[in-house]
């Protein structure tokens, strides 16, 4: 079977990408590599930091990896947090201190002019050092309030276009078929089967 090291702390999106992948490619996690490494993410972009948390593991370690980063574009906040997603309310703050920081910067803005997207960038390097990256977004809309217990992060507040609930009121399933993580993730595996 193919395997693939995915450059994450982070245990929701590895579950997702290994959901994803299903029986086809074995994902291996950072701890099962023996990396521990806080990876640092200070690009301008998310393909820069995509690309540097690849870099980190493949330098370090020589073997073929993946990452992703990922960004909440607000509209009614002219882009924000975007790249600044995951350190929205600060250094040290968590996913709520995020969430309960977006609710209020949107207090007072109508529910037709909540629209926003999820984009995530997923950065591969191959073992002999060849780099490609896989975008993937969803659009959507940010609720009033908070709702559903599922996911991670913004996930109780993100409804995709079309949707009547928020990706916290939905399964796993339903929400990697449409997510950003989702795209990227079948656009880099189908580029990874053929290799
Ligand atoms: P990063 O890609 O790990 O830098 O994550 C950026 C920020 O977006 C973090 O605060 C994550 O919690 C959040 N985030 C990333 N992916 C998702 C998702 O699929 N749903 C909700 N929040 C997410």
């Amino acid at each position: 079977m193919k395997e693939i090291v995915f450059a994450t702390n982070n245990s929701h999106k590895l579950d997702e990408l290994r959901a994803i992948a299903g029986d086809g490619v074995r994902v291996i996690s950072l701890a099962e590599l023996g990396c521990h490494d806080d990876i640092p993410e200070d690009g301008e972009t998310l393909t820069d930091n995509a690309l540097a948390k690849a870099r980190w593991v493949h330098e370090r370690y020589g073997v073929a990896c993946l990452a992703d980063d990922t960004g909440l574009e607000v509209d009614a906040l002219e882009g924000a947090p975007g790249v600044h997603t995951a350190r929205y309310a600060g250094p040290g703050h968590d996913a709520a201190a995020n969430v309960e920081l977006l609710l209020h910067n949107l207090n007072g803005v109508e529910p037709d002019r909540r629209t926003a997207r999820f984009r995530t960038v997923m950065a591969y390097i191959a073992k002999d050092g060849t780099e490609r990256t896989f975008d993937g977004v969803v659009e959507g809309v940010i609720t009033g309030e908070r709702r559903g217990t599922d996911g991670f992060g913004y996930d109780p507040v993100f409804r995709p276009a079309g949707w009547t609930g928020t990706f916290a009121e939905a399964g796993p399933d339903a929400k990697n078929a449409v997510s950003h993580r989702g795209r990227a993730a079948r656009a880099f595996l189908q580029f990874f089967e053929q290799q």
